[in-house]
Formats: C-alpha cells, sequence, structure tokens
C-alpha cells in the first residue's frame, strides 16, 4: 500500500545569518528568518512526510509560539515525522524536492545536500531528487520556498 505526501515552505532572507538547508550548514553570509533555525527544505519533507500519513503538520506538532522551539535544529521536526512513520511501519520509497529562489546557487551544494537526506531519511541518494528553480525575477531575492513531494509504501 502506498501513500503519497506534499509539503511547502517558504522563509524570508536574514543578513548575517547562517544558511541552513537539508540538515547542512552553509557559511554565505545570510541564512533563513524563522523561529527555529529556518530550514525550509527540511519543514517541506517533514510535512510531506506528515501529510502522507495524515498526521496534522509541522505546525501542529511544533507550534512556532512554544519557547522550546526557538531557534530549534530542524532535524528534531524531521525525526518526529520519520517517528510516527515507522510506527505506522511505512517507509520512503523516493522523494522530489523543488527549491525555489535566487540564492543559493543549488548545482554546487546539491551533493551535500543529497548526501545529507540521505543520512538524516536513511535511503539512497538515487531516490532523492532536488532540483532548483529561479524566480527571474518575480518576488525578487527576498524569500526561497521549496515544494516537495514524497511517496511512502507499507512495510510488510
Ligand atoms: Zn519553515
Amino acid at each position: 500500500m502506498y501513500r503519497i505526501g506534499i509539503g511547502q515552505d517558504a522563509h524570508y532572507f536574514e543578513d548575517g545569518r547562517k544558511l541552513y538547508l537539508g540538515g547542512e550548514e552553509f557559511d554565505v553570509g545570510y541564512g533563513l528568518k524563522g523561529h527555529s533555525d529556518g530550514d525550509a527544505l527540511l519543514h517541506a519533507i517533514t510535512d510531506a512526510i506528515l501529510g502522507a500519513l495524515a498526521q496534522t503538520d509541522i505546525g501542529t506538532l511544533f507550534p512556532d509560539k512554544s519557547k522550546e522551539n526557538k531557534n530549534r535544529n530542524s532535524v528534531d521536526f524531521l525525526n518526529k515525522a520519520l517517528e510516527i512513520m515507522y510506527d505506522m511501519d511505512y517507509s520512503i520509497v523516493n522523494l522530489d524536492c523543488n527549491i525555489i529562489a535566487d540564492k543559493p546557487n543549488i548545482s554546487t551544494i546539491r551533493d551535500r545536500l543529497l548526501e545529507s537526506l540521505s543520512k538524516l531519511l536513511g535511503i539512497s541518494k538515487s531516490n532523492i531528487s532536488i532540483k532548483a528553480k529561479t524566480k527571474e525575477g518575480y518576488n525578487k531575492e527576498d524569500s526561497l520556498e521549496v515544494l516537495c513531494i514524497v511517496l511512502l509504501q507499507k512495510m510488510i
């Protein structure tokens, strides 16, 4: 039995912060604004997994008004979704992500992102896709958006 889920997230850029993406840290002079570490890629993946399982969403599990979620490592959010997934006896078949932003240049960091996601999700890099789309002028450079689709399979 299969279940499919979609996740979406967007964060504004903020200068002088570290950039967190896919569980990796990049020192590029800007980061993503947010209550947690702002890792939009992990947030979208977490929501896609929760969505596939019909188990609410990241904002319900980790309210952004809560103090303990401030500057929180987004790997914690992902791990909670994975825990729910394993409890329900599902595993990930594959994952397809679009990162929509004018920076950073995804082709220069794609290998690091794939390596990190492969470790965090416990699946082969060949089952993870990260595609980059630029905004080509609309909405300027003010935010980074992620769309993600995940397919889960019931473990027998
Ligand atoms: Zn987010």
